[in-house]
């Protein structure tokens, strides 16, 4: 069992070598609905001795458990049985993520689809993992046997928390590595509750499992040591670099995905509706607590000032409210915390640019870490809300232009995650495509994600790809393998 039976507070253990075990100190943490601010779940607090135990866990599981034995047919078996159990209780996955994370109830329904959607992918490209024969002098034979990269510690942020599992999760079991999964501190509902199934689908104890934790004690404890294989992580820049520095010490693999401040560029021969929709999609889904948040937005000059009107005045149109109601297009932010720091830069940007929309906290809250979709134009891109990391409802809208000047403002940031363009022009949009230095581009869209295609920035948005194929090969080495056909001794000697 991974609670005991409290009737509102639930408590949830750490899974390690699969058993549910509390943390080595018996101390928790509390996990809050950021809607009401009530706490609704008691954490284990996980420190280095609950790291240790994992890692001993994941350890003999990889190295001469039941795990190491297991073939990639049986993976991907696995793999469906839990695709199965998550859109079995696709409801009851959905209204933990919507109350621990405060999204709303339809985006998270979105969500567990995508989780299941992942799950399914990866098991089916378990058992397609296949190595090469190299064309050596036929005195031998050369070929690559791939194989799983070993112990993944792997470590997410709190905006998409079953998807962000999922995206670690299922690569790494369809590679054959064994995971410890440390979800955040703000939201580890769902991961905890997806666990009871592992036994079910099959999962030998120690193959995967989750501890939770802050990061500064649990997550660090994790990248440093030396009994993890690689890293994989999504989160803060800021987090990532400590990462990197920590990891470098024992030389483990490290994947990074990381924060954006990503162009969503408007020409003005765009399709006006959608461009106006696109642009407050693409900043306000999720409350703006996205990775790819369009939030900077790039509008040509001669639609400019009919443009920041349009989208002020749908924006006007967007439901705040509860997130368990269907009609909610956005709910509060994650955290007290991020409340505190979307607000602070609300403050920045009233003194660095001009106010359309929004600003502050809705007034019709009495609780919940609310804010309103805000648009600052007449922004400036060397204003701090046009380089930083927000990670809430905040647009930056910047006027260009023509074309050069917008991929110069586009790609002078320090991220490289995302872009969008839109326009009807065909050739514009392409020569925009191969100027923006970033990892994901949409043409006259902004955010879909599809599991079969790669994801994952350049510059300081990380390192690695996930999803498709290539977030499979991050959970694998190549070995070459030389075989002498020649029965002629070397005769060196
Ligand atoms: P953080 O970087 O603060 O935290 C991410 C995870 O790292 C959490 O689990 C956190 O633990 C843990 N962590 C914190 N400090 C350390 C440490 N010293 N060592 C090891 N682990 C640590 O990010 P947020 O959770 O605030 O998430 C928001 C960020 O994530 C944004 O910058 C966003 O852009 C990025 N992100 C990127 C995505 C992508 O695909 N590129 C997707 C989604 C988000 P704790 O539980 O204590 O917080």
């Amino acid at each position: 069992m991974s609670s005991s039976a409290q009737p509102s507070v639930r408590t949830y253990q750490n899974y390690i070598n699969g058993q549910w075990v509390p943390s080595g100190s018996g101390k928790t943490f509390p996990v809050y609905d950021p809607s009401t601010e009530e706490i609704i779940a008691q954490v284990a607090a996980s420190e280095s001795i609950d790291v240790e135990r994992a890692v001993k866990a994941a350890r003999a599981a990889f190295d001469s458990g039941p795990w190491a034995k297991i073939t990639a047919q049986d993976r991907g078996r696995i793999l469906f049985k839990l695709v199965d159990k998550v859109r079995q209780n696709a409801s009851m996955l959905a209204e933990i993520e919507c109350r621990n994370t405060g999204k709303p109830i339809v985006e998270a329904e979105y969500d567990i689809a995508d989780v299941a959607t992942c799950f399914e992918y990866y098991g089916g490209l378990a058992n397609k993992v296949m190595g090469n024969v190299m064309p050596v002098p036929a005195n031998a034979l050369s070929f690559t046997m791939r194989e799983p990269v070993g112990v993944a510690g792997q470590i997410i942020p709190w905006n998409y928390p079953l998807m962000m599992a999922a995206w670690k999760l299922a690569p790494a079991i369809a590679a054959g590595c064994a995971c410890i999964l440390k979800p955040a501190e703000q939201t580890p509902l769902t991961a905890l509750e997806f666990a009871n199934w592992f036994e079910e689908a099959g999962l030998p104890p120690g193959a995967v499992n989750i501890i939770n934790g802050y990061g500064e004690t649990c997550g660090a404890a994790l990248v440093a040591h030396p009994g993890v294989d690689k890293i994989a992580f999504t989160g803060s820049a800021v987090v990532g670099k400590i990462i990197v520095k920590s990891a470098a010490d024992t030389l483990k693999r490290v994947t990074l995905e990381l924060g954006g401040k990503s162009p969503n560029i408007f020409f003005a021969d765009a399709d006006w509706e959608a461009a106006v929709d696109g642009a407050l999609f693409g900043v306000f889904i999720n409350q703006g607590e996205v990775c790819s948040a369009g939030s900077r937005i790039l509008v040509e000059k001669k639609i400019y000032s009919k443009f920041v009107e349009a989208m002020t005045e749908k924006a006007k149109r967007i439901k705040l409210g509860p997130p368990l109601e269907r009609e909610t297009k956005m709910g509060p932010l994650v955290s007290k915390e991020q409340y505190d720091r979307v607000s602070s830069y609300l403050e920045v940007g009233r003194k660095e640019a001009k106010v359309a929309i929004g600003g502050g906290r809705p007034k019709q809250f009495g609780k919940g870490f609310y804010v309103e979709p805000t648009i600052f134009y007449d922004v400036d891109n060397s204003a701090r809300i046009s380089r930083e990391e927000i990670f809430g409802p905040v647009a930056s809208v910047i006027p260009f232009e023509d074309e050069g000047a917008a991929i110069r403002i586009a790609n002078d940031t320090p991220y490289g995650l995302a872009g969008a363009v839109w326009t009807r022009d065909i050739y514009k949009a392409f020569r925009v495509v191969k100027s923006l230095r970033a990892g994901i581009i949409w043409v006259n869209h902004m955010q879909p994600t599809y599991v079969e295609a790669p994801w994952g920035g350049y510059k300081q948005s990380g390192f690695g790809r996930e999803l498709g194929p290539w977030g499979l090969e991050e959970y694998l080495e190549t070995k070459q393998v030389y075989v002498n056909l020649d029965e002629t001794p070397i005769g060196w000697y």
